[in-house]
């Protein structure tokens, strides 16, 4: 199934209360006539866009496409969550990687936070960046491992902007009886991400890249030049990057076998009212969950309650997703029951078997950047730069994620969803335990 079309209108936004919130979007029309350029990038999400600024910020003829609209992927749909370190927590990840490769990963990843904050300062793009994350735990025996990882972040990694929060100060912070304790991340931040996304674009433009929107590649001729066959007509390019995320098909196999995509479902309620909105989320932080399939929230800039989370086994969207993701919403938040949904959408993103981003070099002159499974926020607008860096002769960072074994998901695409499936459920089945 192709998922740039199985759930969606071509060239058309979801029904998001992102989209609905975002303002005036600018046209920015299709590729018109067959052209030259030093780098195409396939894809107009964060990785994309990230990588075409920095390339014309330092003076290279680079080019976009995508299919839909800026943003209309992944990037225009999330929870808008700017976590801190890798989708692995930093301990998870030592045992992993090993302490070096690890410590090299949060330092990363740390810069993927101060990119985003930079760009969103340096460019004035107006998106809501607020400060905060709280992880919640839905099971007082994961207390233990919040603390250590806390401590751990404190004493080995210098990072004081962590802390743990016992089940009391949790539940003064969220008012859900559902969670136990946690901690709170001050230099984590959320953001409307459809706006950071356009934002992403007009400094793209700005600095000199091309973008086509509607415009979708279709086949790749790979060479010392390569020649991007798309439905209107074709690029050629010395250099080729893959930023296409959940959203890749089989456009590009090697790269097809090590990402697999999966959906994931957001609501927005109607606004509420002050004091309603800091009874369930005091500070205004964003929350993620302990779930295997992660509950997250936060509240948007009109108070209303955003709620992502749900579990899906098929790649067609439920056809009712509010009532798809009420389930879960009132699970955490019973006090929303009588409340309307305006809203609710959902999106792909892509997974990775180890959950690191999954950078590649398809040729010597074809890059792959995706796989960011669910903290793309940061490591997308970072992959973006790494690109573009090492397409410009500073190769060290993008290699560093390149040399992060990649492994194949089990099974051919066709028996991948069934595979998940499997998983999904088992994972569910002890999270409820
Ligand atoms: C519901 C949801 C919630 C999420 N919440 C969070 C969160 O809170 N925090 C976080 O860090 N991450 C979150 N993520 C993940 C994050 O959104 C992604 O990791 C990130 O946006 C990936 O950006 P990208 O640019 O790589 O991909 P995308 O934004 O998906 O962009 C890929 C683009 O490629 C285009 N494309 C694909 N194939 C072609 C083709 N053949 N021709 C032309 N164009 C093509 C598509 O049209 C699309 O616009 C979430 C994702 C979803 C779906």
């Amino acid at each position: 199934m192709n998922l740039l079309d199985a759930n969606d209108v071509r060239g058309q936004y979801p029904g998001s209360w992102y989209a609905a919130s975002v303002g005036a979007v600018p046209d920015i029309g299709s590729l018109w006539d067959n052209i030259r350029v030093d780098t195409c990038v396939i894809g107009a999400g964060y990785s994309g866009l990230s990588c075409a600024l920095h390339l014309a910020q330092s003076g290279k003829n680079v080019c976009v496409i995508d299919a839909h609209r800026v943003g209309w992927g992944a990037s225009g749909r999330n929870g808008g969550q700017l976590g801190s370190g890798q989708r692995l927590d930093q301990m998870e990840l030592e045992k992993l990687a090993g302490k070096d490769v690890a410590r090299t990963l949060w330092h990363l990843a740390q810069d993927s936070k101060i990119l985003v904050k930079s760009l969103i300062d340096t460019h004035r793009i107006d998106c809501g960046l607020k400060p905060g994350i709280i992880h919640a735990n839905h099971r007082a025996r994961f207390n233990k491992h919040s603390r250590m990882e806390a401590k751990h972040l404190n004493e080995e990694y210098g990072y004081s902007a962590i802390r743990y929060v016992d089940r009391q100060e949790c539940r003064e912070m969220v008012g859900s009886p559902a969670y136990f304790g946690g901690t709170i991340d001050t230099d984590a931040a959320h953001l409307h991400p459809l706006k950071y996304a356009l934002g992403l674009a007009t400094a793209a433009l700005g600095a000199g890249a091309k973008i086509f929107e509607q415009t979708r590649a279709l086949s790749v001729d790979y060479g010392n030049t390569i020649k991007i066959n798309t439905d209107r007509y074709s690029v050629t390019a010395d250099h080729l990057v893959f930023a296409c995320n959940g959203y890749l098909g089989d456009l590009e196999p090697f790269v097809a076998r090590k990402v697999m995509p999966i959906n994931n479902f957001i609501v927005a309620t109607k606004p509420l009212s002050e004091q309603f909105a800091t009874s369930l989320i005091r500070d205004d932080v964003a929350v993620a969950d302990s779930k295997f399939v992660i509950n997250y929230f936060r509240l948007s800039e009109d108070r209303r309650m955003l709620f992502g989370g749900g579990e899906s086994y098929g790649y067609r969207f439920p056809s009712d997703i509010k009532k798809f993701v009420s389930k879960p919403m009132l699970k955490i938040f019973p006090q929303l029951a009588d409340v309307q949904l305006d809203y609710g959408w959902g999106g792909t993103l892509a997974i990775t078997m180890s959950r690191l981003p999954h950078f590649s070099k398809v040729h010597a002159n074809v890059r792959s950047i995706s796989g960011y499974s669910g903290h793309g926020l940061g490591m997308a607008t970072l992959a973006g730069k790494l690109a573009a860096d090492s397409i410009s002769g500073d190769k060290e960072s993008f290699e560093i994620f390149q040399s992060i074994k990649s492994a194949n998901f089990p099974g051919g695409p066709s028996l991948r969803s069934p595979l998940l499936v499997l998983a999904m459920l088992y994972h569910a089945m002890l999270d409820r335990l």
